[in-house]
């Protein structure tokens, strides 16, 4: 049923976009946001990504919902532009559209409609979509490099990817997967372990890194402790529409 509605959806724009802060750690100071999809939907009301991405790719609507984030991040993007705001927004990407032949011309096309430069929008690749086809995703990773974009792999350490074919992605940061960053809340040490040496790897491989589901202020000292530079989470805030954030931070005490 949910099939069926979706090519709707997109173009009736029952989809709307959240924005997550990022915070710099070091400066306690916003330093971006990333996109996350939602649907309103008519009946079954406000669905969740878990919901849909998967049941987008497998029937190629991904493509179309892809193409839909990124122009209506990009618009978002151009009015915080406009208020001379001038931080990243990031978008995700999904294994199939890595394999999208016409993913780079539509990049292009998007960023040339608002006027966007190439720090507008970052990417975001999970390390498991990119091991699907390691070969063809260090490809279009190639490219989209090429437009001088920031590029982050999401997920990681869940992903099964090898350091030499780490070392070879033209990437920026690694974003280390939530599982391992919320259970070191629950005092487990191995997760903590694991987060410190995911950080560590990062900056020896002059990567930035960035901790996920960080849920209380524990957490954040402690990633703050080990180095890690950016964090997301439930902790700092929920994702928000774009009128939410502008309220968010001008009350919140992060600045
Ligand atoms: P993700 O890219 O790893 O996004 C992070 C998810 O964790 C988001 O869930 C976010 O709301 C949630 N989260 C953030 N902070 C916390 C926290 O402190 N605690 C907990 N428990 N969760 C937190 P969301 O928005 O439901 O998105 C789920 C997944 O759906 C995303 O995981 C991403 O893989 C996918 N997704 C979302 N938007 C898009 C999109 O536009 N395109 C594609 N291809 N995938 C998307
Ligand atoms: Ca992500
Ligand atoms: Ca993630």
């Amino acid at each position: 049923m949910l099939m069926g509605d979706l090519r709707r959806a997109i173009d009736r724009n029952e989809l709307l976009l959240q924005y997550q802060p990022k915070l710099q750690i070091a400066t306690h100071k916003v330093c971006g946001s990333e996109a996350l999809v939602r649907w309103q939907h008519p009946q079954h009301g406000m669905l969740s990504p878990a919901r849909f991405i998967k049941l987008a790719e497998s029937t190629g609507l991904i493509t179309p919902l892809t193409y839909w984030v990124l122009d209506t991040a990009l618009g978002q993007r151009y009015a915080w532009h406009e208020e001379g705001d001038e931080r990243p927004i990031s978008v995700n990407l999904s294994a199939r559209d890595l394999r999208d032949p016409k993913l780079l011309e539509r990049v292009r096309g998007a960023f040339a409609t608002w006027g966007a430069r190439p720090d507008w929008i970052e990417f975001e690749l999970t390390e498991s979509a990119l091991m699907e086809d390691p070969v063809a995703a260090l490809e279009t990773l190639l490219h989209l490099k090429g437009l001088d974009t920031c590029l982050t792999i999401d997920d990681f350490g869940t992903g099964y990817s090898s350091l030499a074919y780490l070392q070879k992605l033209p990437v920026d940061a690694l974003k280390i997967d939530q599982s391992f960053v919320m259970r070191m809340q629950s005092d487990d040490d191995d997760s903590a372990k694991i987060v410190r040496s995911i950080v560590e790897l990062a900056h020896n491989l002059d990567l930035q890194v960035v901790a996920e589901g960080v849920e209380n202020q524990e957490t954040l000292d402690r990633l703050a402790r080990f180095g890690c530079d950016i964090a997301q989470g439930f902790s700092i805030s929920r994702p928000m529409s774009g009128d939410q954030f502008r309220d968010w931070e001008a009350h919140s005490t992060w600045h």
